[in-house]
């Protein structure tokens, strides 16, 4: 009977008094579904806000973790040095100890003191004043540290013991790192430990713990414990009922964050839903409307399917990416962890779209939505039915991948061969590639948390190769970070000491054979390594930001060299500067560059900047601004490394730029490849039509040089003529060379 009751349509098959009932019941039935749906649609929206505070929760902690894990990496980061000094020589002297401490405790104001414990007994600490009570301690008569040491020294890695009450005060993290010897065929011999101790609360406080508007954090794990530790900060009820908690890696073991809403989680009742009281007070209205219409049935299947239709689309703000439609980094994590808990072998993607900034910035943002869909439409092509795809913000998507391991890695390559086809964004053309890290469950991490995070790791790897590519998660990676941490800092160290210099590298005019200036190129003189290459630090300083102080000392040292040439009466001509995109975008370039020449009172006509075709293309308009300007200062401006970035020549001649350099990687198959000769000729006729002066990299070989001159390509520099050289060996060379040409015409 029910079902027939509410198979509207079938009325004109019921007897009429039956008919007449079902008309009288109508507004009640109405008001009952009304009631049922309004319940139903404020449970979704509560449970949506509910959500939402979770996300945020969960977001604020993944930002809380970061920055814990970046501060410990940079804290303890420092014993490193120490260690491998020790592990290598087998001892460290005072002095050269003291030395290392000192730097170390300058860069990371948190770390209380160092110390070196050959054989587990503490010998020597930095800075002695205040510690000298703990000389001579033995570890293996302190029953509550001595533990923590062994398991150091038994799994040969360090460990994070505390926090701690210390003697001298206050409370403390020690970081113990187990030093080993090289022994006979390989064998590692325990030496003893190196160990960092800091304050806590400095530490804490400076990963921003203590800073928080909207959330009351806490913190639990002593001794790496995990949530089986005792607490290290804040309200440990956190921990209780409805916390968000996330694991935070720290050496040797886990810490466990919680986070909770200031004033905690606002229960929340249905009445506290606005969708809740509209859809029931829509109900009482049309129930009493509906009993005046009670014949149209027609109205009443239309008003069920509005709400239904209301209803379906709160289910999906709820847990579906507005732009893209695809579930949303909720929904996406409890499918994972459902997938996990079922222990399904299965692979987990992060992928980034490269090159989606450059559309955004270019074509706008409409644009870009449009390619985030399209891009996803393709993605479902290539996955199957039971692989799962969210976007987790921004150009970055997540895909978990079920079956067996070579279908997974072909879908993997199905994705990026699909991103490389163009994308047709309104009639517009757009070429973009995709970068992706692959993390296997189980072996690459038991959580969804843990999963994405090494999948985001082999991401990053991905794009650092080059991009269009991907990486499958390996431990070396995390390890790969923490060197590059480590050269992070050191170059930072050689900001401050002045360990940089400008070699130089001449250009010839490749038809009369004169010097008509040179190009400063950079080089770091490292204590420890020597010369250091640009390709080997430039790409780090942009990351980091430390491109922007390197440009400025760039800009100092050469106009410095070019005002001492000046007085000698020795210039060359004028001097080129290598220039990253982001000082461009990011700094006041052009002042600070008209501020060096006025220093120094130098012509601008004697300066020259160079930017590298790809990053041109990357950031068009601060660069094309920036560039305008300098031209009509008077300094010249050139595309580096041309013929690599994929621009056309007609585009680049609407920039402000007045040289072309041919990538080497042209020259270098001259002139016996026929791709390479029919490129050079085409980019050294067409670049002169259009009012480039054009200058070829990487010359050689005598072959090259003949043929680059016979195809009228105007200027040259390469190991054939000069090797980038220091200031003084410029002159030397410039000397010998003039003396030379004045034997040549005597
Ligand atoms: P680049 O500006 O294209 O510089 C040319 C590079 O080619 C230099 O490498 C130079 O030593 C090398 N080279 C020149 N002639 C030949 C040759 O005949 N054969 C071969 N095999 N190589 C040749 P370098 O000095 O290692 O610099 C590498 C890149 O680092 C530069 O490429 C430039 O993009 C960047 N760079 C150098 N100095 C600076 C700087 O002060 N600031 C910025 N942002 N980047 C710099
Ligand atoms: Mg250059
Ligand atoms: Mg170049």
């Amino acid at each position: 009977m029910s079902t027939r009751i509410l198979a509207l349509d079938d009325k004109l098959v019921l007897p009429a008094t039956l008919g007449t009932t079902l008309n009288r019941l109508l507004p009640i039935g109405f008001a009952l579904i009304g009631i049922g749906l309004s319940v139903a649609l404020g449970r979704l929206d509560v449970q949506r806000q509910e959500s939402e505070l979770v996300a945020n929760a969960g977001a604020r902690l993944s930002g809380v973790r970061a920055a814990l894990e970046a501060q410990l990496r940079s804290a303890f980061g420092e014993t490193e040095g120490i260690a491998q000094l020790i592990s290598a020589d087998g001892q460290i002297s005072p002095e050269h100890f003291h030395d290392m401490a000192r730097q170390a405790i300058a860069s990371v104001p948190h770390i209380r003191h160092i110390s070196v414990a050959p054989g587990d007994v503490i010998d020597d600490v930095y800075p002695i004043k205040g510690n000298q009570s703990i000389i001579g301690v033995d570890y293996r008569h302190l029953p509550d540290q001595y533990p923590m040491l062994q398991r150091a020294r038994d799994h040969y890695s360090p460990v994070l013991a505390g926090p701690v009450q210390l003697y001298q005060g206050g409370r403390g993290l020690i970081y113990r790192r187990p030093v080993f010897l090289k022994g006979h065929k390989g064998v590692k011999l325990y030496w003893g430990n190196v160990s960092i101790v800091a304050d806590i609360d400095r530490l804490l406080s400076a990963a921003g713990l203590d800073l928080d508007p909207g959330f009351e954090l806490a913190l639990r794990g002593a001794d790496g414990q995990g949530s089986a530790g005792a607490m290290i900060w804040g309200n440990p009820k956190l921990f209780e009922e409805h916390a968000v908690t996330v694991n935070v890696d720290v050496p040797g073991g886990l810490w466990q964050l919680a986070a909770s809403p200031l004033g905690g989680w606002p229960s929340m009742s249905l009445f506290a839903s606005p969708l809740f009281l509209f859809a029931l007070t829509c109900t009482g209205l049309f129930s009493v409307f509906v009993a005046q219409l009670n014949r149209s049935n027609h109205l009443i299947n239309l008003r069920n399917r509005e709400l239904k239709q209301s209803q379906a689309q709160l289910e999906r703000l709820a847990h579906y990416d507005v732009i893209t439609g695809l579930p949303n980094r909720v929904l996406f994590n409890q499918r994972l962890q459902e997938a996990i808990n079922a222990e399904q072998r299965l692979a987990v993607l992060v992928l980034d779209i490269d090159g989606f900034k450059q559309v955004n910035d270019s074509l706008g943002h409409p644009m870009g939505d449009l390619l985030l869909q399209q891009a996803t439409a393709r993605f479902v092509q290539v996955i199957d039915d039971q692989d799962g795809l969210c976007r987790l913000g921004g150009d970055e998507f997540a895909f978990l991948l079920v079956g067996a391991e070579h279908a997974c890695i072909d879908r993997v390559q199905g994705l990026l061969q699909t991103l490389q086809l163009p994308f047709d964004l309104n009639g517009n053309a757009a070429l973009v590639t995709g970068s992706i890290g692959l993390a296997w469950h189980p072996e690459h991490g038991q959580s969804s948390d843990r999963l994405l995070r090494h999948a985001d790791t082999a991401m990053y790897a991905a794009k650092e190769s080059g991009r269009n590519a991907w990486r499958l998660y390996h431990p070396d990676m995390t390890e790969r970070l923490q060197e590059r941490l480590c050269l992070e800092r050191n170059l930072r160290r050689a900001l401050q000491n002045n360990e940089f210099e400008l070699w130089y590298q001449p250009k010839i005019d490749l038809f009369s054979g004169r010097i008509e200036g040179a190009e400063a190129l950079l080089r770091w003189r490292d204590p420890d390594y020597g010369l250091v290459s640009p390709a080997q630090f430039i790409p780090l300083a942009e990351r980091t930001g430390l491109i922007i102080p390197l440009g400025e000392k760039v800009l100092e040292l050469a106009c410095q060299q070019i005002a001492a040439w000046r007085a000698a009466d020795c210039l060359p001509g004028p001097l080129a500067i290598n220039v990253a995109a982001l000082q461009i975008e990011r700094s006041d370039y052009v002042a600070s560059l008209s501020r060096s020449l006025k220093r120094y009172d130098l012509p601008p006509t004697l300066l020259e900047v160079e930017i590298t075709e790809s990053l041109l293309m990357e950031s068009q308009q601060q660069a094309c601004a920036a560039l305008a300007q300098l031209q009509a200062m008077g300094v010249a401006t050139a595309v580096d490394d041309f013929g690599t970035g994929y621009s056309s020549l007609a585009y680049l001649k609407s920039l402000p730029i007045d040289h072309l350099k041919i990538d080497r990687a042209f020259i270098k198959d001259l002139p016996a490849d026929d791709d390479a000769v029919a490129i050079t000729r085409a980019i050294i006729d067409l670049g002169h039509a259009l009012g480039f002066h054009i200058t070829a990299e990487g010359i050689e070989t005598q072959a090259q040089y003949d043929f680059l001159r016979n195809a009228g390509c105007d200027q040259g520099q390469g190991f054939l003529m000069a090797r980038p050289m220091p200031a003084q060996a410029l002159q030397t060379w410039l000397a010998d060379r003039q003396m030379r040409q004045h034997l040549v015409i005597d």
